[in-house]
């Protein structure tokens, strides 16, 4: 499947993939959302134009689903010469902060997107709002209801059932318009009213039945102050936001298919520009939920360290776990856009961070559980500086000097006392290769007074410098290792799925109870190779053999690093392609 859009032609964010493609990156792939607005512009439409926006709620963080619909939206704004529009749906006065804006702001950037000037508050149409709806009113199309909300839910009636009419349904229009001022001046408390529009209670569409349209919220609001103690429902702010901003294609997930009706509804009852809804399959992934209020939750009972611990899904936990925007907006494409839910495999979504970390992560040597090696027949005092190089996917990374003595440190796991023949580490009697250094054989294993292992005496091969022996002996083994006299001391924290179960949003289970307990791990007295010293807070890198880390961006202090396991090496998603004979 190859778009017929060349990708050549794509704005900024696209270019700067194809700088950097990856074994398996394809051009985008079409989906059914790409054919309507193809359809759209050979029949001419909108005039050729394509506007879409992304319109987030500013009542917690973005998530990865959210990714989903920014990448979406941003991505097809680019891809077809338009635009995007960044609209936050500030409608709610009472879930709503400052500090949500800045943070969903800052997550739509670090993604690579830019809104430009078209930067827009639901809240800024406020006036125009309200008088969209007094122009239902004299239409005949809205009327102020004086039911209580329960009254309003019992008339509603249900799915097998009608609804019945609110006695209040035949105000007339003078009546009407003198409620609703009066809603809007403070008149009335919250809850004794609301502005309905009047379409039909026998609807078989229950979003019909006269769904409210304003309701009173004495409130303040972030941005509108104590201005307004009335505010519009999402179904009313929405379409009519869509369409003073010239929105042409309005996406948003399938829980709103039916309120495509209202939608359309509202806008063709006042005669005014009409963009198009289309809904689509929401993100759902493995061993994580993607829903702000399960996510709130997980923050205030502090279950998690904040809405940026990285074993959350938001954009900000993914980054501070050392996820890339790359990974993220290639995991986008790859899952497609479709018009029935189902769940992704989060290994996917590892699986595209892998190879982007792959390509880009310097590589270094870091020991998470040391056990110390004496090298007795290396001088003591001696420091030999040892060339590594740094990526062996990309040569221009170039290479490094890793310093050697006699005192390493290398994995407690890569010792065994008594080894079977197939285990290709160290053990008494048997050689291995120091990465980019020497051979060494085990002498001895020197343990303490409760029989632990403590130290190793190893001898090494001063010919094999560099990892080779002249005479072409060859060792099964290689393992990485610190010098012990330059080793930067830190701490590592390993973290796996949040959850542990695949689908913990359908559990009947308390949500606490189904957290993976080992999802965050801390690990001090860590021996890193001197060189990370200088790394700085978010800098990602490959520890050989042990997988990505990065330096956490909140908790590095100078002389202090603690750095966060990004992912591991094991890559279970090639693995899952595999066994289904898929792989490529
Ligand atoms: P949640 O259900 O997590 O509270 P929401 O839909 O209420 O999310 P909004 O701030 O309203 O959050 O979402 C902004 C946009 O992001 C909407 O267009 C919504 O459809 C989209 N979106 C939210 N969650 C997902 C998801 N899991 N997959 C795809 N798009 C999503
Ligand atoms: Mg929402």
């Amino acid at each position: 499947m190859v778009s017929k859009n060349d990708p050549s032609k794509k704005g900024d964010v696209d270019k700067r993939d194809l700088n950097n493609p990856g074994e398996d990156e394809k051009s985008a792939p079409v989906h059914f959302i790409r054919h309507v607005i193809d359809d759209d512009i050979t029949s001419d439409k909108y005039n050729g134009r394509v506007v879409t926006r992304f319109p987030p709620e500013p009542n917690g963080y973005l998530h990865i689903g959210h990714a989903k619909s920014i990448c979406l939206n941003f991505g097809l704004g680019l891809e077809y010469g338009g635009k995007c529009h960044l609209r936050f749906d500030d409608t709610n006065p009472e879930k709503e902060e400052t500090e949500y804006v800045d943070s969903i702001k800052a997550d739509v950037k670090w993604l690579g997107f830019n809104w430009g000037n078209d930067l827009y508050y639901t809240s800024d149409y406020f006036d125009r709002l309200y008088e969209y709806a007094l122009e239902l009113i004299r239409r005949g199309k809205a009327y102020v209801d004086s039911l209580s909300a329960e009254q309003i839910r019992e008339y509603r009636g249900t799915l097998t059932e009608p609804g019945r009419k609110s006695p209040y349904r035949s105000r007339g229009v003078e009546e009407n318009l003198a409620l609703f001022e009066q809603m809007r001046d403070g008149g009335f408390s919250e809850g004794q009213c609301v502005l309905r529009a009047k379409i039909d209670m026998a609807s078989p569409n229950m979003v019909m039945r006269d769904p409210a349209l304003y309701r009173i919220r004495k409130k303040n609001h972030h941005r509108t102050g104590d201005k307004w103690c009335i505010y519009p429902m999402y179904d009313f702010a929405h379409c009519l936001s869509d369409s003073i901003e010239g929105i042409t294609h309005s996406l948003c997930t399938l829980e709103f298919t039916n309120n495509r009706e209202l939608y359309d509804w509202i806008l063709d009852t006042l005669a005014i520009y009409h963009p198009q809804q289309i809904e689509f399959a929401r993100l759902n992934i493995t061993r994580t939920i993607l829903s702000k209020r399960k996510l709130i939750s997980l923050v205030s009972e502090k279950i998690v360290d904040g809405w940026d611990d990285p074993r959350m899904p938001t954009i900000s936990g993914l980054k501070r776990r050392g996820y890339t925007p790359e990974a993220i907006r290639d995991f986008c494409e790859r899952i497609g856009v479709a018009k029935r839910d189902s769940i992704v495999d989060i290994a996917l979504l590892e699986h595209c961070l892998r190879q982007n970390l792959n390509r880009r992560s310097p590589r270094v040597m870091g020991v998470l559980h040391p056990l110390k090696v004496v090298i007795e027949n290396y001088p003591e005092g001696k420091t030999e500086y040892l060339d590594a190089i740094n990526n062996p996917e990309d040569p221009s990374m170039g290479k490094r000097s890793v310093p050697f003595s006699r005192q390493l440190y290398i994995e407690q796991d890569d010792f065994m006392e008594d080894a079977p023949k197939k285990f290709f580490r160290l053990a008494p009697g048997r050689e291995v290769r120091l990465r980019y250094a020497y051979f060494i054989t085990c002498r001895e294993a020197v343990k303490n007074e409760r029989g632990e292992i403590i130290e190793l005496r190893c001898t090494y091969d001063p010919k094999t410098r560099g990892g080779d022996a002249p005479d072409g002996r060859k060792v099964k083994g290689t393992l990485h290792w610190v010098s012990a006299a330059h080793a930067l001391e830190a701490t590592v924290r390993l973290y796996d799925h949040l959850f542990s179960v695949d689908d913990p949003a359908a559990s009947a289970d308390e949500l606490t109870s189904l957290i993976n307990p080992r999802s965050m791990e801390t690990l001090d007295g860590c021996m890193l190779e001197p060189s990370l010293a200088a790394a700085t807070p978010g800098a990602r890198f490959q520890f050989e053999r042990l997988g990505y880390f990065c330096a956490d961006s909140r908790l590095c202090l100078p002389g202090k690093p603690v750095f966060n396991r990004t992912a591991t090496l094991r890559d279970t998603w090639a693995r899952i392609q595999k066994k289904k004979g898929k792989a490529g």
